[in-house]
């Protein structure tokens, strides 16, 4: 099947109330060209570099979402232009990201990534880790970044009734912490092989790469 028909299946299976990000790690421009001309305007990335020239090359309506793993230093290249950074695993990035909006003069929204897997490699926060940094004083008095949400990846497993289960859980951390946070609207769960699990747990925001570009090496 071709990218649009990819893109046709997935967004019919996706409620209006919930947004795509089409993943397109690794795959070339015109892939991305392809998928814009059928109207999608958000992209999720794994890598600054890669990202950054695609953003050069591309329409500048495209919202650029960081959604891997971020290493501190390469937070400046990205500050100008990315609009939402998924993968915000520890209390000195977001300092580096506000650090670098604030030469922007932006402020750059950012999800908080919470471990949910049982996996030891997914990255992230556990819930009393988020809920000590969100109590900081630091957290206050950063002007140039915006927590809208939460952002968490399942465990890659056969077992849905785990992954469903890890996916309830983040949710239930997304309410509680919604009620003191009201800039919170944003629940990132849900890859192409779960997220219509992860939509009916109560995701706003999947992150679907291969089911609409096809499978990467
Ligand atoms: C690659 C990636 C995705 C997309 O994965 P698919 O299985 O291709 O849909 C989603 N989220 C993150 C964090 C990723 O790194």
């Amino acid at each position: 099947m071709s990218i649009k028909e990819n893109l046709l299946v997935v967004t019919n299976t996706i409620p209006d109330t919930v947004t795509l990000v089409a993943v397109s790690k690794t795959k070339p421009m015109s892939f991305i060209q392809e998928a814009y001309d059928e109207g999608q305007r958000i992209f999720g990335e794994n890598r600054v570099q890669e990202m950054t020239e695609k953003w050069q090359e591309m329409p500048k309506d495209i919202e650029w979402h960081m959604i891997g793993h971020l290493q501190r230093n390469k937070v400046k290249y990205m500050a100008e232009y990315v609009s939402l950074v998924h993968g915000v695993d520890s209390p000195r990035l977001l300092a580096e990201i506000n650090k670098q909006a604030e030469k922007h003069n932006r402020i750059i929204s950012c999800l908080l990534q919470v471990h949910i897997a049982e996996e030891d490699t997914k990255f992230g926060f556990n819930e009393e880790e988020l809920l000590e940094l969100v109590s900081t004083k630091e957290f206050k008095t950063y002007k140039h970044i915006k927590i809208v949400g939460l952002m968490g990846m399942a465990t890659f497993t056969d077992n849905m009734d785990q992954v469903r289960r890890e996916f309830k859980n983040l949710k239930d951390l997304y309410t509680k912490l919604k009620n003191n946070y009201t800039d919170f609207n944003i629940l990132s769960m849900g890859m192409s092989g779960d997220y219509n699990i992860a939509i009916e747990e109560g995701s706003t925001m999947v992150r679907i790469g291969s089911s609409i570009f096809g499978s990467r090496n």
